[in-house]
């Protein structure tokens, strides 16, 4: 059969059905980063992309809280972010000290293993966070070559402080990576005052805009690190060095996408024009309207109070509530999109993202309304 023979198949104009976006991820996106993401392309290596590329790492370095010069954003999801960090700093023998109380830093150890680290993890339940004598003793013991942990935990709700972590590490000669893919633009990361060596993130969370880029940051130390390795990067995708190659020297390396830089660059110049300690402020007090919210329904939280992540929350579901159900409830009659626990965590918590343009008081009041109204056409007697 010839093929003009065949009728042209018809579509219907692309019409994606309104969402709230109140899960883990990607969150709600602002309509000036929307208009840019229809702005006409440059290449790669165009002049204007790297002005463009020079004003987002001015912006990054602000949310990050570093004055790290090598800071970039990988093309791809916040995973690209991990693998890029854990490909550059761990070869094989590599020794990696990994705060395990979660689904993402196992993911951290399984890529380590995979670049032939030799993984130890100090394991706490899944909503507990490690304190800073475990931590120490850890380090100390182990005497690894890099750290690993997760900042804002989001297969939990539990938030690692840092600051012991990375000062034992830096006595026993180590580097630390933290996974702050849920904590950045809603939390204080704040890299350099922690100590963090690399800090890598996502754009589709705490910074509102779609996924699909990356940030990472590297400390001097780091970049000491990264220049000292001996083997190459099995990666050629991610390794830091040929990124550095083509962010700084122009070089090509791969086709990155100017449409994503502008959305990131978008999103970040909303952040800096609200001010980040005013956005970080929002955040918090959205985090304690939810928490009154769930505690008068008569809901428990998963996380102790001095541990929850702002932005993302973990109540507990009630007894006889069917977690799934409560979400298709939330989606079908609200638009509403929340996501329920995993692992560990399957069937017991649900996993509440508050943050960016929701994390406002009103949106706050209609999304407990809703949340109400669905656990008790449920069953829910609170
Ligand atoms: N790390 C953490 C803490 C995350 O929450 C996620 C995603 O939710 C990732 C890493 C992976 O990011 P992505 O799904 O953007 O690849």
């Amino acid at each position: 059969m010839s093929t003009e023979t065949l009728a042209a198949p018809t579509f219907a104009t692309l019409a994606p059905p309104k969402r709230l976006l109140f899960g883990p991820g990607p969150t709600q996106v602002h309509p000036r980063v929307y208009e840019v993401l229809s702005k006409q392309i440059v290449g790669h290596l165009d002049p204007y992309f790297f002005e463009v590329l020079k004003e987002v790492q001015t912006l990054l370095r602000m949310v990050f809280g570093t004055e790290n010069k090598f800071t970039i954003a990988i093309s791809g999801t916040g995973t690209s972010g991990m693998e890029t960090a854990v490909s550059n700093f761990v070869e094989p023998g590599t020794k990696v000290a990994l705060f395990a109380a979660g689904y993402f830093a196992d993911r951290i150890g399984e890529m380590a293993k995979r670049q032939g680290g030799n993984v130890v993890r100090l394991e706490k339940p899944w909503g507990e966070v490690a304190n800073d004598a475990d931590a120490t003793e850890f380090i100390r013991r182990e005497k690894p070559d890099v750290v690993a942990y997760v900042q804002a935990e989001t297969s939990t709700g539990a938030f690692q402080q840092g600051k012991a972590i990375c000062a034992v590490a830096h006595e026993v000669g180590a580097v630390v990576i933290a996974d702050c893919v849920t904590s950045l633009g809603a939390m204080p990361v704040n890299v350099d005052e922690t100590g963090i060596d690399i800090a890598y993130s996502c754009s589709q969370k705490g910074l509102s805009c779609p996924p699909g880029l990356a940030p990472i940051t590297l400390s001097p130390r780091a970049v000491e690190r990264l220049k000292a390795r001996k083997t190459t990067n099995g990666s050629f995708y991610l390794d830091l060095k040929l990124l550095e190659e083509y962010y700084e020297g122009r070089k090509y390396h791969h086709t990155a996408s100017a449409t994503m830089w502008y959305g990131l660059r978008e999103a970040l110049v909303l952040i800096a024009e609200e001010g980040l300690q005013d956005r970080l402020e929002r955040h918090r007090r959205a985090h304690v309207n939810v928490v009154k919210g769930f505690e008068q329904m008569g809901l428990r939280m998963h996380v102790a109070p001095e541990h929850r992540i702002w932005n993302l929350l973990t109540p507990r579901v009630p007894e006889g509530v069917n977690d799934g159900n409560v979400k298709t409830r939330l989606l079908k009659e609200h638009g509403i999109e929340i996501m329920g626990g995993f692992g560990q965590l399957a069937g017991k918590v649900f996993r509440i993202g508050v943050m960016g343009p929701l994390a406002t008081d009103d949106n706050v009041q209609m999304f407990l309304r809703c949340f109400r109204e669905a656990l008790q056409a449920e069953g829910y007697k609170g």
